[in-house]
């Protein structure tokens, strides 16, 4: 038996997806499966998003793991492809490639090519990661319609830097830059991420790309799923392996770093950082044991975490189930305690867990 489960709610995935549907009725979904589906299981994940309409991956890799998969959709390389090389392959799988610079530019002029590749235009309208710049645009826009090897609808796309913050005007400037730039052009325009989504309606545009929203989690400063009417995806478990009886005045885990301010129990469960639990979550960071909050206490450790059950154990026995993260204890409210964003929290899950499907 594993002792730490990371339970994917199947039901709220989908529902989630119909979610952003309803909040960007006018636009068709890519749904961002980058980084095995965010922790969660590209393939599997992907098996059940049918009703997207088309899928995002950062690398070629990733996007040729759900091709051996079975998946038949559309796949958008969110990093594009890095070199000529790579061409081919895009093209015998019907990837879709991001055109962000020049290089890839003049790699898809030079090829020699059987059939056209469909494109994405990034432009950097603020988040100077990915993106040729804006003063480009119109050259760079009239080269990839007169390429040979590209598909005569170029598809156009940014990305924005702070639309978590509703309060933070740059997502306006980002948006009206990018809509000057484009107004000429009659392409399919695509610039929101789940933040995006939730917080700028006026930001969908033909096509969104939510990532983080589809598995149940807010990507806004300080939100939470419920608030958007989202259904998170993961539950991590796991099981209390030992009680301990504390004096006060003790030290416990590696450090000495938590001393006992009173007589108490402790739970010893066993989840650690070796399977993505953050080792910087503070003490006090909750974790939910029969319906009840407990605080962790000591250092997070590879393999066990200590918590602090109070004076009479609470009736809790060895064997009983703790929720890390899930639907009863928000990843966004964990991630805020380890200084981190849900995003890392997600991504680490580790390989020795086990993951169940329901
Ligand atoms: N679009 C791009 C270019 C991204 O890099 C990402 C993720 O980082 C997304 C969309 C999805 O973002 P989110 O998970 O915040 O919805």
């Amino acid at each position: 038996m594993r002792l730490v489960a990371a339970e994917i709610d199947l039901q709220a995935l989908a529902f989630n997806l119909a979610r952003t549907k309803e909040i960007a009725p006018h636009s068709k979904v890519m749904a961002v499966l980058k980084a095995n589906a965010y922790g969660h299981g590209l393939v599997k994940i992907a098996q059940h998003l049918q009703e997207a309409d088309a899928f995002a991956v950062a690398r070629i890799d990733e996007a040729l793991a759900l091709r051996a998969g079975g998946l038949t959709k559309p796949i958008v390389l969110l990093e594009g492809f890095f070199h000529h090389t790579d061409l081919p392959i895009l093209l015998a799988n019907n990837f879709q490639t991001i055109i962000h610079d020049e290089s890839q530019l003049l790699a898809l002029e030079q090829a020699q090519l059987d059939a056209p590749i469909a494109t994405w235009l990034k432009v950097d309208t603020g988040m100077h990661r990915l993106g040729i710049e804006p003063s480009r645009f119109a050259e760079f826009y009239q080269r990839l319609k007169a390429c040979k090897n590209a598909k005569p609808q170029v598809n156009l796309m940014t990305h924005f830097a702070c639309a978590d913050d509703l309060q933070d005007s740059k997502t306006n400037e980002q948006l009206q830059q990018f809509q000057t730039l484009v107004a000429a052009q009659q392409e399919a325009l695509c610039l929101a991420n789940s933040a995006g989504i939730l917080g700028w309606p006026q930001a969908h545009g033909d096509w969104v790309r939510p990532g983080l929203m589809l598995y149940g989690v807010s990507p806004m400063v300080g939100g939470r799923a419920a608030q958007h009417g989202l259904k998170p995806v993961m539950r991590l478990t796991t099981k209390v392996i030992a009680i301990r009886k504390i004096a006060t005045g003790e030290k416990v885990g590696y450090g000495s770093r938590w001393q006992s301010p009173c007589d108490t129990h402790l739970a010893v469960i066993a989840v650690g950082y070796g399977d993505g639990y953050p080792r910087h979550a503070k003490a006090g960071t909750p974790v939910m044991i029969a319906g009840r909050r407990y605080g962790i206490v000591g250092s997070v450790s590879m393999d066990m975490i200590t918590v602090d059950i109070g004076d009479n154990a609470a009736g809790i026995a060895i064997g009983d189930s703790v929720e890390m993260w899930g639907p009863d204890l928000p990843v966004e409210e964990i991630a805020e305690c380890a200084g981190t964003i849900p995003y890392e929290l997600l991504c680490n899950v580790t390989p020795r867990v086990s993951y169940e499907y329901i």
